[in-house]
């Protein structure tokens, strides 16, 4: 896996520390296999341009059948925690997507369509954050990895 990081204005945050969580996150969802066709790039960025209530995103390719290029975008205001939670929530969208099944589908009228699991779920703007399947899964598993990560590396990372 590829992974680069991306800060405009360098400040204080640890790349080798996210680029390291990156790696683990990934490799806890996929094989080896999957991982090795994958390039990552994390920007860190200002509050102010992800808006508020967003800790990160990640870029779902509406056209691409095989994403493998993936781009995430974190609020670099976030303490080291939260930003590694919400790594591994968009780690967790990315692992949805390169396992297909989480897909969205540009449609004639050029909205965006949800698929999951092989059911197409409709317009995605129209489905509330609260119901869609693949956030009720990354925001759960967002501190099931964040937990294993802290317990794996006891010691050795700073909080
Ligand atoms: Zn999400």
């Amino acid at each position: 896996m590829k992974v680069s990081i991306l800060e405009r204005q360098r400040g204080m945050i640890d790349h080798a520390q996210i680029e390291h969580a990156a790696r683990y996150f990934a490799a806890q969802l996929l094989s080896a296999r999957m991982m090795g066709n994958l390039k990552l790039k994390i920007e860190l960025r200002g509050r102010g341009i992800l808006g508020k209530d967003n800790d990160g995103f990640v870029m779902v390719n509406m056209t691409s059948e095989a994403q493998t290029e993936f781009r995430i975008c974190l609020d670099k205001s976030l303490p080291m925690k939260a930003l590694l939670k919400a790594l591994a929530h968009e780690i967790v969208h990315v692992a949805q997507v390169v396992m297909k099944r989480y897909q969205l589908k540009k449609g004639a009228d050029s909205q965006a369509y949800a698929n999951w699991e092989g059911k197409q779920l409709g317009i995605l703007d129209k489905i509330p954050y609260a119901t869609r399947p693949w956030e009720i899964e990354a925001n759960s598993k967002q501190e099931v990895l964040f937990a294993s990560y802290c317990k794996d590396h006891r010691g050795q990372i700073r909080l």
